[in-house]
């Protein structure tokens, strides 16, 4: 099956087999009826399994090319629930500009559980395998990454992985299942927000897990059904139906994202676009060879946090806000924003500075958005 078809037909369930319903139905439920004491269709209880959710954790595990998949309530839950796999004592290693809720998690709550964990950029293979010690069980990458959008070679982070007996985790919201699949190149666990592309409409917040062995299932099973960050039904239904749109979704993206590229790159008041489609990006060579596309994440820096302040106010189109991967533009400061947690010393050090502007291109028609981006920055 071809990607898009996938998105459809994808998971072992597809309608309802009971009214030929051809959407999966809503079963807002908690309990099920046994025909003898243990005796039961494969439903007990929906925190530890809902049809709806089953419905979905099969599609996302197609689409990923894993073994199973795993819905939570938000992408942190889902994060949390891959972490707790882990044990006190044990250290991972991570990409050192991970989203900012990511960081939060493991430096202000996991640290109280002795898990420790070291950030590298994992750009750079060698720190990444100097930062390895004897208890380290896990390699935590996102790329690309925000909103500096730098790659990491997913194929060498498997090599390393493998040598050294860890798990291989990457976060793949920004690429999605549509352009890049770590699976594919040897990671063990693949999570996203959900939230953002795979919903793609700002109307659920959620995460996903794919694992790549009966081993893994069964042991994240056990945890998501320990820990209960689970999904709702209805939550359930509106992913499978913003996957259905996913692959439209990202082409329309991605064509939109060059186009406003090519504007910005000749603008006199852009000094430095991040974008990992373009040549001068350091990760261009990597990205092409891992990922189908480049995703509809740019920032961009023009020079200052007032110049910032004011261009984020003139834009039409661009809604002011957190979060990326919708059918609408969005557009933030990450200094001020979704980077905001961080310490400036530390924001200094990635490179965020003040008038980095970050947009997420939606499907509206680019010559709007470029229109609206010429009267803002004018
Ligand atoms: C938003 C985001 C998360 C957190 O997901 P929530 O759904 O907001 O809990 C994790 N990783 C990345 C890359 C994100 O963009």
């Amino acid at each position: 099956m071809k990607p898009k078809t996938k998105m459809i037909h994808g998971g072992t369930v597809t309608g309802d087999e009971l009214t030929g319903a051809v959407s999966v139905p809503i079963y807002q439920v908690s309990t099920y009826k046994q025909d003898a004491v243990g005796k039961h269709k494969g439903y007990e209880y929906s925190r530890t399994g809902n049809p709806t959710r089953h419905a979905l954790e099969t599609l996302i595990a197609d689409l990923e090319n894993g073994k199973a998949g795993f819905a939570f309530g938000s992408g942190m839950a889902a994060i949390t629930s891959v972490m707790m796999l882990l044990n006190a004592g044990d250290h991972v290693v991570m990409t050192d500009d991970v989203y900012g809720g990511t960081y939060r998690l493991t430096t202000k709550v996991l640290n109280r559980f002795n898990l420790a964990h070291t950030y590298v950029d994992t750009s750079d293979a060698a720190q990444v395998e100097a930062a390895i010690k004897p208890n380290t069980k896990a390699l935590y990458i996102e790329t690309p990454t925000n909103p500096l959008l730098k790659i990491t070679d997913l194929k060498k982070m498997s090599e390393i992985a493998k040598k050294n007996n860890l798990l291989l985790i990457v976060d793949n919201t920004f690429a999605t299942p549509y352009w890049q699949q770590p699976i594919d190149f040897g990671a063990d666990i693949v999570l996203h927000s959900a939230t953002k592309y795979i919903g793609g409409h700002s109307d659920v917040v959620s995460g996903l897990v794919v694992v790549n062995s009966d081993q893994l299932a069964e042991d994240l099973h056990f945890i998501q059904n320990s820990v209960g960050g689970v999904l709702g039904p209805q939550d359930s239904w509106l992913l499978i139906r913003g996957i259905k749109t996913l692959g439209l979704r990202m082409e329309a993206i991605e064509k939109n994202t060059h186009a406003i590229v090519e504007f910005l790159e000749n603008h006199p008041q852009v000094s430095t676009i991040y974008y990992p489609g373009l040549k001068s990006h350091k990760g261009h060579e990597v990205a092409k060879t891992q990922a189908g596309g480049f995703g509809g994440m740019i920032s961009f820096d023009v020079g200052s946090g007032e110049k910032a302040d004011e261009v984020i106010c003139k834009a039409k189109y661009f809604t002011l806000a957190e979060s990326l991967g919708a059918v609408e533009s969005l557009i933030s400061v990450p200094a001020k924003m979704t980077h905001a947690s961080i310490p400036a010393e530390r924001r200094a050090e990635l490179g965020i500075t003040d008038g980095l502007i970050r947009i997420s291109v939606g499907i509206e028609d680019s010559e709007d958005l470029i229109e609206d981006l010429k009267q803002a920055m004018e």
